[in-house]
């Protein structure tokens, strides 16, 4: 029987990939996706995978759509917390809004997206959970205060649910990627893109499919003993 992974923001950028390096590990695969439905519709008509809609920052959301994908398709063995959004500005004129905002999908969106999984996982001694947390939260950046409290907080996230789920057979884990080419990237202007990428050792942007890798493996029975963990995955722009 293939197990059954949800992937939060799978329909597009490293979401997608992930989705669809899942599905040909063997995964019966739902993406969920917050509001283009045009990317969604153009993703499962590509790949197949089912996409369902619903706001990560929204608990009772959250809940519904797990739900639906449990009737759907069967439990979810296999969660990724990958939804993600920025909001940047440099603190002095970080807004409250933006500031909320970010809090709000990035790092509630953890909890509401792991929190109803959670349960089951426990009754049924199997889980993966998997959160794409961000170099930028173990490094910090400029005029991402938000996004970085965010992504440093999903490390703290993985730690202690590592501790609480080991004895239940559910491993938690954060995967940190540097740059990664996909529009949240591809939309910063041009110079600025530049000078990241000569920050960057390796000389280039990573490939959504080199986090889907790192995600696939730590979903797999293989990885049982990983657990707590932080991969980095970031063409050795920093060691965290
Ligand atoms: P994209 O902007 O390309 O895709 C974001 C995905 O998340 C979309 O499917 C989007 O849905 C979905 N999403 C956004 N907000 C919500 C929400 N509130 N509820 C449900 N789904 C939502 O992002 P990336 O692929 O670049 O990033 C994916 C993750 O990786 C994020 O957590 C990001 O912080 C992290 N990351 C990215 C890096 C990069 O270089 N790209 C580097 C390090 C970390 P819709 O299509 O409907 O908008």
């Amino acid at each position: 029987m293939s197990r059954v992974a949800l992937v939060t923001g799978g329909s597009r950028g490293i979401g997608a990939a992930i989705s669809v390096a899942l599905k040909a590990a063997g995964y019966k695969v739902a993406a969920n996706y917050a509001g283009n439905d045009e990317a969604a519709a153009a993703f499962n008509k590509e790949t197949g995978i089912p996409v369902y809609k619903w706001n990560v920052a929204d608990y009772e959301a959250s809940k519904a759509g797990i739900a639906k994908v449990e009737a759907d398709l069967g439990p979810v063995d296999v969660v990724v917390a990958n939804a993600g959004i920025t909001r940047d500005a440099p603190f002095h004129k970080m807004s409250p809004e933006q500031w909320q905002q970010v809090i709000d999908t990035n790092l509630t969106g953890v909890f509401n997206t792991v929190h109803p999984v959670w349960p089951g996982m426990r009754d049924r001694k199997f889980g993966r959970v998997i959160v794409i947390s961000s170099v930028n939260g173990q490094k910090g950046q400029f005029a991402q205060v938000n996004y970085a409290a965010t992504k440093a907080g999903d490390i703290g996230i993985v730690r202690s649910l590592a501790q609480e789920g080991a004895r239940a057979g559910i491993t938690a884990n954060a995967v940190c990627p540097g740059y990664i080419a996909t529009e949240m990237v591809m939309a910063v202007p041009e110079k600025v893109r530049e000078s990241i990428i000569a920050q960057i050792p390796a000389g280039r942007l990573g490939e959504p499919e080199e986090i889907a890798r790192c995600v696939a493996f730590l979903a797999s029975d293989d990885a049982q003993f990983i657990n707590g963990s932080t991969i980095s995955a970031n063409g050795a722009q920093f060691f965290g």
